[in-house]
């Protein structure tokens, strides 16, 4: 037998990166070539114009602020616009420029760089580790990006992953990722819960795992929340008293900012083992008055940074709370609890998660690694035909078109298992129409503008004709990695417009409902009645598909618990259906067919697991 192509698994982390692929039956961590199991996502340019990445840029990023960069996966698919990266700039030491089109540029030397570049370096870096460990080259690589990314910045990290020389299998989201980890090799099944608050970003997710399948059910989280956050906290409070006392702006002085980065993310760690801790940073300034050097010194407690950082903590229960009403699980009915990310070291956040959850969280992961791990899982179920991981994600914000009014039409409800394709049939809102608009949008509001625009364009040379006579269909599609794509097809001529969206997620409310107003003529609306009828041929060929198939999974699945709970699932949401599809209530009809094909997807998971 020809031996397989080495694959891997990348946890591309706003602090820290692993790799991992799996060695004999078990995922295992690669160390890099200078023995360590995490790389600092960290990329310099030294004075002499030397490119170091990695643990080495860490080491020298306090007497080179400037060309020192960090937390990239914090800036990745944004535009420099958006109000979330004017306020992520605000704490960086180097330097973010605006590209041609508003995309973010970081100055290093008399270089710019975009985001993938930069992540592509650190990428690089690790498949050289990998390189060092198999003796060969790599070339395939699952890369994991928290679930809540939108397409642009799973787009932009797909890129990174591409510059970097590497075929991207899948881009994979990472909570999932842990969860394929935690159940690799074991007979788990039920309802596990991944909590995962990082260097960056929070995420948490909701999975059905039985017979090696996982099944996302829920996903939710904060793109903006994570470690960071916390050392932010206590930048700001150290730079604050210093400013009270010297009337001294320590944030302005890039050096000084670095140094009071690391002391505060050093103190910040210290303080999850010991109650106080001291921050010394000597000759932090010398004021430009004279005066001789200041130095900076003080003590922080546990109690203080918990004090500081309460509302962050807050926000992730909230978030939770969120994502299980909507999933309607309860904590109650979870086998599991897996806390990943080095943020969840912290004790405040570990007693917060068992206070909401009511239970302690799983022991035996490691936190920092798990995620890799399961991109290895991942990596390997995708090239080796006898791996027998299943792998049902969900998308995990809904998706929709502006309409006429400056409302939205949801084509993909959040939690849609992906891959998955929608088209629905929209109408002129205007007589003598001959072009239309079509701005995609991802998020939950009704109202447009309340939402994000990820990308428009537009279809032209409609027949002129009354309000509402022309047809267009509007086709959206999410892959398995949560990349969408959109088109738009004249019914009449067969004319057809598409697009790869890509975030240009840096508009605010007022700006996109300018855009909006400015361009109500050319919005579709959507036809409802029409809409009721063909989404309940739609739920009435589902009904049949699972009644169809559900003597096939009693047969295959004869006294296993996880298919029994999928027959159970089946016959439930056929109950809900029958009357839905007979009444025709638009709302309970996409409800419905929301159900069935996911309890389509689990058959086909269960039936796929087990060879049928
Ligand atoms: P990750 O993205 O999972 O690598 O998480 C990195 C984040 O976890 C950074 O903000 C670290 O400062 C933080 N972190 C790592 N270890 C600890 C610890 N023991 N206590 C508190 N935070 C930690």
């Amino acid at each position: 037998m020809a031996e397989r192509e080495p694959v891997i698994g990348i946890d591309l982390g706003t602090t820290n990166s692993v790799v991992a692929t799996l060695q004999g039956a078990a995922p295992a961590v690669i160390k890099s070539r200078s023995g360590s199991t995490l790389t600092p996502s960290i990329v310099a340019l030294t004075k002499t114009g030397k490119t170091l990445v990695g643990e080495i840029a860490k080491r020298q990023a306090v007497t080179n602020p400037e060309s020192t960069v960090y937390s990239a996966k914090r800036l990745i698919g944004r535009k420099f616009s958006a109000k979330q990266t004017q306020q992520a700039v605000k704490n960086l030491s180097y330097r973010v420029e605006t590209g041609d089109h508003d995309d973010i540029r970081i100055r290093l030397g008399d270089k710019t760089l975009s985001l993938p570049e930069v992540s592509a370096m650190v990428l690089r870096e690790l498949k050289l580790d990998a390189e060092a460990f198999f003796g060969k080259p790599v070339r395939k690589a699952v890369i994991t990006v928290p679930a809540y990314f939108n397409d642009g910045q799973r787009q932009a990290t797909k890129d990174a992953g591409r510059i970097a020389g590497l075929e991207v299998l899948r881009i994979l989201n990472e909570p999932t990722a842990a969860a394929l980890a935690y159940g690799f090799g074991k007979n788990v099944n039920g309802k596990i819960a991944v909590f995962d608050l990082g260097g960056g970003t929070f995420d948490i997710s909701v999975l059905e795992v039985g017979s090696g399948v996982f099944d996302v059910i829920a996903t939710g989280g904060d793109t903006y929340l994570g470690g960071e956050d916390f050392d932010g906290r206590v930048i700001d409070w150290l730079a604050a008293d210093f400013q009270k006392e010297h009337s001294i702006d320590l944030k302005a002085d890039r050096m000084a900012l670095q140094r009071l980065k690391q002391a505060a993310e050093k103190a910040k760690i210290e303080l999850s083992t010991a109650r106080e801790t001291q921050l010394n940073l000597p000759f932090i300034c010398t004021p430009a008055g004279g005066g001789g050097a200041l130095h900076l010194q003080k003590t922080l407690t546990r109690e203080k940074l918990e004090e500081l950082c309460a509302d962050l903590v807050a926000r992730t229960v909230t978030i939770c709370e969120q994502v299980f009403a909507e999933a309607r699980v309860k904590t109650i009915d979870l086998k599991e609890m897996i806390l990943v990310g080095g943020m969840t070291r912290m004790p405040r956040v570990q007693d917060a998660v068992k206070e909401y959850f009511r239970r302690d969280p799983c022991r035996g992961v490691h936190p920092d690694e798990v995620v890799a791990l399961g991109a290895a899982v991942q990596a390997d179920a995708l090239t080796n035909e006898e791996s027998d991981v299943v792998l049902l994600d969900v998308t995990p914000q809904s998706l929709g078109v502006a309409i006429a009014g400056g409302y939205v039409r949801t084509l993909i409800q959040k939690n849609t298992t992906v891959p998955t394709s929608f088209t629905e049939v929209f109408n002129t809102s205007r007589d003598n129409q001959t072009t239309v608009k079509i701005m995609v949008l991802q998020g939950e509001s009704d109202l447009a503008h309340k939402n994000e625009l990820l990308g428009e364009f537009i279809l032209t040379g409609l027949r002129q004709a009354k309000r509402g006579e022309v047809e267009v269909d509007v086709t959206f599609e999410i892959n398995s990695e949560g990349i969408v794509s959109v088109s738009a097809r004249d019914r009449e001529t067969g004319q057809q417009q598409s697009i790869q969206v890509t975030a240009s997620g840096g508009l605010t409310e007022d700006e996109l409902k300018r855009i909006l107003d400015e361009q109500a003529d050319l919005m579709l609306e959507a036809k409802v009645e029409e809409e009721v009828k063909t989404k309940q041929t739609e739920l009435k060929a589902l009904m049949k598909e699972v009644t169809e198939l559900m003597p096939q999974l009693t047969e295959a699945t004869r006294g296993d618990e996880f298919g029994q709970d999928a027959l159970r699932k089946a016959n439930k949401a056929l109950e809900v259906a029958r009357p839905a599809a007979e009444r025709g209530d638009l709302v309970k009809v996409t409800e419905s067919i929301d159900t069935l094909t996911r309890t389509i997807s689990l058959f086909k998971g269960v039936l796929q697991r087990i060879g049928r």
